[in-house]
């Protein structure tokens, strides 16, 4: 029968069996071999749902190789019996060109834009503004990516993809349903339990990857290479020859509903989860937050995490959960009010990478740093830029020598978006990461499911430089005068090679040292000295365990008020504390499980260094309780401080710092740039204080030395 004979010649290998993961299937597709209408049908429902794990829930069910095969089988079939062939077919992606022009098509629900805004107090304007329209109401909201691409609207009727419209003026745009179709990750016909009606709208994009291999290919015939992804995306979808688009490579998310009949979601979140089932690919980090402070605190670490996108974005979208309050919040005559686009300014500047080095944390972690030509974006010289992971370097092919793209994104360190492989000399390779620690020689290892790479030598001379930096900056013990280039010739001259070390330093040892006289070296002594009174919280801080910070720290003194007491808990009473974690118990379990560490503890007890709340209960450095029982919120920039040390300054005083105004909100410390939070303590008639005033209340003259950040390590 030839209907089978199809089958064992693309699914099965020359020697007879076929591959494991397509056996099923293969059984399958065999039983019905009779009739070959069936066995397309059956074939080509299976390559939807293929997609449907490789697009939309990004878990690919087959190998790639296999997934081929399959292809190849239904395009056979299809060719022996011609009238299996359906328009909707997964083989049937590339029509007949246009000829003619293209049609203008009205939307039937106009697709409006939406109001935007650059200015994070703009932004807790419009939060305010909505709540106050829903009085009130509890509001949840779902935070996602604004992808830079053109946005598009898809029919279906019945399941069946029946239409592609750009948005065009929002009112009409343009039919380019020959070329949706040749989108691989648009379902040509939707899985599962299908609505009568369904418009799904969405972005039409390019990877950064897909750029990447159209300019080889440009380069090797001699053309020129293409801009960008936006413009090469909008050019490639109005194309006449619907082969001409599928060469191209575009990609769709989907991202909000138009015309619906039948889909019974009430939350976009759910309607989301919806749109995943039928087969549709949606963005990634898109998250469901309680309310608006959460929702723009997602948007903040959404921004910092744009590097690791393989396509353009120009903003955060958030928009109001609720289909009921979004029909109640209803629309202004430009934009609907249940959304904003949080928009950030994006400059990019095109450069050459010198040389790609790696720098050594204080727990060991090594990070990959691209050195560059300097270049000038938005009017600041960058001559770094961070580049995250070995895995991202490979994912990038970002190679020594290259010319690159580099963004600066609202106030993010820049980052290297993609290489131009096109200008690439013949004799380019791609980057080996180093296998062994470059300060110390011990080999690295992979940890974090391989992403991480640490260098493990505890005693590592980079990793004790960063260390010690750490334990002596202001956040955590303080030490005046013991900046980066202090702590190196205190490590190169051999005086240190622990923390607790620093605490055996003499002025005799110290004054020997190169620029170094007797004044500065009775000077950091005597700063070395004062650091003993920190207290157990600051300590802990700066013992730089992974995962605990100033708060975390502060949390697990206030329960266990010594660092001996914890370092003797159960990783299971500490996963219960409120705000520790699984990981940070592991985290802490770790750091005291190691010997070391707990020599270490002991050894900064015996210098003298309080490891242990005074008997009292509250803090040894007792200052003036010139707060107590006073709730304060910081905001905006100030000039002495940064905020952390405000709030620290408010707690040694006796006072609460908390986040959010409120009416049980004593005072507002407000710096420059001060947003939401300083109307909001107008609105509620909070006293507003300014540095000075506050500085004055709790009678401290005393301003910190400012100074610059030594810059790390690098190799
Ligand atoms: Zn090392």
């Amino acid at each position: 029968m030839q209907t089978e004979s199809i089958l064992r010649k693309n699914l099965c290998s020359e020697s007879g069996g076929v591959s494991p993961p397509l056996a099923p299937l293969y059984e399958k597709l065999l039983a019905v071999s009779s009739s070959p209408a069936e066995t397309v049908s059956l074939l080509s429902e299976a390559i939807r749902r293929f997609d449907r794990a490789y697009f939309a829930e990004q878990q690919p069910e087959i190998p790639d190789h296999d997934y081929d095969r399959l292809m190849k089988a239904l395009r056979e079939l299809e060719t022996a019996f011609p009238e299996t062939r359906s328009p909707d077919s997964p083989t049937a992606r590339v029509g007949e060109k246009l000829i003619g022009g293209r049609e203008v098509v009205a939307h039937r629900v106009p697709m409006l834009s939406i109001e935007n805004t650059y200015s994070e107090s703009e932004l807790f304007e419009y939060g305010t503004r909505t709540a106050k329209l829903l009085s009130g109401e509890k509001v949840a909201w779902v935070d996602e990516l604004k992808i830079d691409g053109v946005a598009a609207s898809i029919l279906y009727e019945d399941g069946r993809l029946t239409r592609g419209i750009t948005r065009g003026d929002g009112l009409t745009g343009d039919d380019i349903t020959a070329n949706v179709k040749t989108i691989r990750d648009v379902p040509l016909r939707l899985l599962g339990d299908v609505p009568p009606v369904l418009e799904v709208r969405g972005e039409i994009y390019m990877p950064n990857s897909e750029l990447l291999r159209l300019n080889l290919i440009q380069a090797e015939k001699g053309e020129k290479p293409f801009a960008n992804t936006r413009n090469l995306t909008a050019g490639s979808i109005k194309q006449e020859d619907p082969a001409v688009c599928a060469a191209r490579g575009l990609r769709f998310f989907a991202h909000s509903v138009g015309r619906t009949e039948g889909l019974g979601v009430h939350t976009h979140f759910d309607f989301m989860e919806k749109l995943r089932a039928l087969g549709f690919a949606t963005s990634p980090m898109m998250k469901r937050l309680p309310d608006f402070p959460a929702a723009v605190g997602y948007a903040r670490e959404m921004i910092e995490r744009l590097h690791e996108l393989d396509f353009e974005t120009d903003g955060i979208v958030l928009k109001v959960d609720d289909f009921g309050q979004r029909q109640r919040l209803g629309a202004t005559s430009k934009f609907p009010r249940w959304v904003i686009a949080y928009k950030f300014e994006k400059y990019e500047a095109e450069t050459t990478v010198r040389e790609i080095r790696v720098q050594v944390g204080k727990t060991g972690k090594v990070t990959p740093v691209a050195e560059l030509d300097p270049v000038e974006i938005a009017g600041s010289v960058v001559a770094r830029a961070s580049l995250h992971n070995a895995d991202e370097i490979a994912r990038k092919d970002i190679r020594v020598g290259d010319r690159v793209v580099v963004e600066k994104a609202g106030k993010i360190i820049p980052h290297i978006v993609r290489a131009e492989p096109e200008h690439r000399p013949a004799e380019s390779a791609p980057y080996r990461f180093p296998d062994l620690c470059p300060a110390c020689g011990t080999p690295l290892e992979k940890a974090d499911g391989g992403i991480l790479i640490r260098c493990p030598n505890a005693a590592c001379p980079a990793q004790l430089q960063r260390r010690v930096e750490f334990f002596a900056s202001k956040e955590a013990m303080d030490i005046d005068g013991l900046g980066g280039k202090a702590v190196t010739l205190l490590i190169e001259s051999g005086l240190i090679s622990s923390i607790a070390d620093l605490y055996r330093l003499k002025v005799s040892d110290v004054s020997g040292l190169e620029r170094m006289g007797k004044k500065s070296a009775e000077n950091l002594i005597a700063a070395i000295e004062k650091s003993k009174k920190a207290g157990p919280a600051r300590l802990l801080n700066a013992l730089a365990i992974r995962n605990v910070g100033e708060q975390t720290a502060r949390t697990l003194i206030g329960e266990y008020k010594s660092i001996e007491n914890l370092s003797r808990a159960s990783q299971e009473e500490l996963s219960r504390l409120p705000d520790i974690g699984g990981v940070i118990a592991e985290n802490i379990i770790d750091f005291f499980g190691d010997p070391e560490n707990t020599a270490m503890v002991g050894q900064l007890r015996e210098c003298g260094v309080e490891t242990a709340l005074a008997e009292e209960g509250t803090e040894s450095v007792q200052e003036p309780q010139t707060l107590a029982g006073k709730t304060v919120v910081v905001t905006g920039t100030l000039e002495h401080y940064s905020r952390s040390e405000a709030e620290e300054l408010i707690r040694r005083h006796g006072g609460k710092a908390s986040k959010s105004v409120s009416k049980k909100t004593d005072y507002v410390l407000a710096g420059t740039a001060a947003g939401s939070k300083l109307s909001d303590a107008r609105k509620l008639g909070v006293p507003v204080l300014s540095e000075d005033e506050f500085l004055n209340l709790i009678g401290s003259n005393e301003l910190p030395e400012s100074d610059e950040p030594e810059p790390g390590r690098l190799f």
